[in-house]
């Protein structure tokens, strides 16, 4: 049983069932309204730890991603170029490895200030996490909109918590808190590729292009519980990334999203040991990342779940 149907509680799923375990989800929400729903989403490492464990969940995503981005229509996922602002060429490099073949310095016409280049996967959720519900019951899963009130009131052998936010109070764990952020979705001007940028007022700044969608970003609210889109923020948001790429002043705006990202100190992805002998196994609190992150988690949540 998995409990949570975020990209992180599908995934999770989805690497179960195709190893043959028979797998149930519930879900608070619809895929539609959860957090990973939300987000933009780039492949990158935005506020993760442990930073080591972390690297080697993105890097196994990022093979994972690759691969998808094969059938980019269906799956959601493009290899797309772009610009990392203010980020070191050294750091990315020795995080990287010899991952990101393309990595190097942005150019004065691609950035004003020093970037990094790189051609990174770009994921379209509102297709991504369908096609991974889709794998799921081709896989033999299923899911049901159903909250759970208690983990050891579940029904299930195997459980594994993939509840992001809602941890904290399922757990119970305090320690996983919001960070909300918002966005505005524009009609895409023809932009081709991303940028993210800590902007000229130290704000983070960013734009995903997704075929005839521009995703702007962003804000960064720690503790803040509110999903209710700001209109002032909003404002803010399209003005950093006008100051970046001007055609996107006068885009006209389709909608704007809210999302809490489920932060931690640190990833909780271990097994916790139950006393009538039930498997309980926690993969939650990936904060700002857990697209760049889910798939390895996911094969390390479903090692654990087995062992
Ligand atoms: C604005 C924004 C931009 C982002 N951009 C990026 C990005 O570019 N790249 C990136 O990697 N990450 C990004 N993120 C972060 C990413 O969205 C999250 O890390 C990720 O979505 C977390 O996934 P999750 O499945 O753990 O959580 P969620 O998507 O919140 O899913 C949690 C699931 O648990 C269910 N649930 C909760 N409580 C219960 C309960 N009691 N019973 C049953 N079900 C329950 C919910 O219904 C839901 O299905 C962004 C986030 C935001 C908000």
């Amino acid at each position: 049983m998995v409990v949570g149907g975020g990209v992180i509680g599908l995934t999770t799923a989805v690497v179960l069932a195709e190893r043959g375990s028979r797998v149930r989800v519930w879900t608070r929400d619809p895929v539609e309204r959860t957090t990973s729903s939300v987000a933009g989403a780039l492949w990158w490492p935005y506020r993760i730890e442990p930073v080591a464990s972390a690297r080697a969940w993105a890097l196994r995503s990022l093979e994972v991603y690759e691969a998808l981005a094969a059938d980019p229509d269906r799956t959601g996922v493009r290899m797309v170029e772009g610009v990392l602002g203010e980020a070191d060429l050294d750091k990315a490099r020795a995080w990287a490895g010899e991952r990101l073949p393309g990595l190097r310095a942005a150019t004065a016409e691609e950035y004003t200030g020093a970037g990094l280049w790189a051609r990174l996967p770009l994921v379209d959720m509102p297709v991504h996490l369908p096609w991974l519900r889709q794998r799921l019951l081709d896989a033999g899963g299923t899911i049901e909109t159903r909250t759970v009130s208690g983990l050891g009131a579940v029904g299930a052998p195997v459980v594994i918590n993939c509840t992001g936010l809602g941890a904290r109070e399922l757990v119970p764990d305090a320690s996983v808190k919001p960070v909300r952020g918002q966005l505005v979705v524009v009609a895409n001007p023809g932009i081709r590729t991303w940028v993210v940028s800590t902007g000229g007022d130290g704000e983070m700044a960013y734009f995903f292009p997704h075929a005839d969608r521009l995703v702007l970003g962003g804000t960064a609210e720690d503790g803040v519980w509110s999903t209710e889109p700001d209109p002032a923020v909003a404002e803010a948001i399209v003005g950093r990334c006008a100051a970046l790429r001007p055609e996107i002043a006068g885009a006209r705006v389709l909608g704007h999203r809210v999302g809490l990202r489920p932060a931690r100190d640190a990833v909780r992805l271990e097994r916790e040991p139950q006393p009538d002998g039930r498997v309980l196994v926690h993969n939650y609190g990936h904060g700002g990342a857990g697209v760049t992150v889910a798939w390895g988690c996911a094969e390390e949540a479903a090692g654990l779940a087995a062992s």
